[in-house]
């Protein structure tokens, strides 16, 4: 890791008026949750990115059922790493002004993040796939939920691949975007959409960006700086250097 492009981060931090932040699944790859992509996104013999489908659901409620379950029980298990709890001491100092996560764990709030937008939802959500009745998860189900109201089978309240986001999740979101001079963005691959666009809406309005990754991403041409490294480490760094 290079101690000036952490300078050079922290200044741009300082120097920011309205800073967001977007963070992806690497940010909380130090908490042992996996990423979706390479080796990491593999259970049993599938792919992530084939269990996270509506198609997928509908031909197999059970397995993606199961899937789900494993995943909720590895989230419970895990707790948040010095990234997370970085980004809600900023929140709280009042240098960060609001956080858009693809996230669908829930480490983020647990260490202490409130001015949070989550943009493919929450993993312990669950939702109709038939009617509106929403609800939450208190503990992971080996089964697969029924609606209370229609019977159907609930599923979890996550945009999947192929779906599109909520409209006023969305809503929030640009105007976030639209409001920072500066975006920092964390642990994402800059593959999945509409995501990976977010930081060009600051960037084409005369922003800065900072990008924190472990390699370089689709979004790294675009980075005004690049600080590689893990956010676990990167972050409490950059908040040493903070004026
Ligand atoms: P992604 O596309 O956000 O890619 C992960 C990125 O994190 C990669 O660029 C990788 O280089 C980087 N990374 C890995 N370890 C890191 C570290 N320690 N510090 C900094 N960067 C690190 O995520 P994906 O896994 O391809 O997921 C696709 C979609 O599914 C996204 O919406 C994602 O948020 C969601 N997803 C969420 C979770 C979660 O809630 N934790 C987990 C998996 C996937
Ligand atoms: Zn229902």
């Amino acid at each position: 890791m290079d101690e000036l492009s952490i300078q050079l981060a922290a200044k741009m931090i300082d120097d920011s008026e309205y800073l967001v932040a977007l963070t992806g699944a690497g940010i909380s790859r130090e908490s042992n949750i996996p990423t979706f992509r390479g080796e990491d996104g593999l259970w049993r013999n599938y792919n992530a990115m084939e269990l996270a489908t509506p198609e997928a659901y509908a031909n197999d409620p059970e397995l993606v059922w199961e899937w789900y379950t494993w995943r909720h029980g590895l989230i419970r298990d895990c707790t948040p790493n010095p990234a997370h709890m970085t980004i809600a001491k900023w929140e709280k100092d009042g240098v960060l002004k609001h956080l858009i996560t693809q996230n669908v764990d829930d480490l983020h709030y647990r260490a202490g993040s409130r001015k949070l937008t989550h943009v493919h939802g929450d993993i312990f959500g669950l939702k109709c796939t038939r009617c509106g009745y929403k609800s939450r998860l208190n503990e992971p189900s080996e089964d697969i939920p029924e609606c209370p109201e229609c019977y159907a089978n609930l599923r979890p309240d996550v945009v999947w691949f192929g779906e599109s986001l909520d409209a006023q999740v969305m809503n929030t979101v640009y105007d976030q975007l639209e409001r920072a001079d500066t975006i920092i963005v964390i642990g994402t691959s800059g593959i999945v959409q509409p995501a990976a666009s977010f930081p060009l809406v600051v960037k084409n309005q005369g922003g800065s960006m900072i990008e924190i990754n472990v390699e370089r991403t689709a979004l790294s041409n675009m980075a005004d700086m690049l600080v590689s490294g893990k956010a676990g480490e990167v972050l409490p760094l950059i908040d040493q250097h903070l004026l």
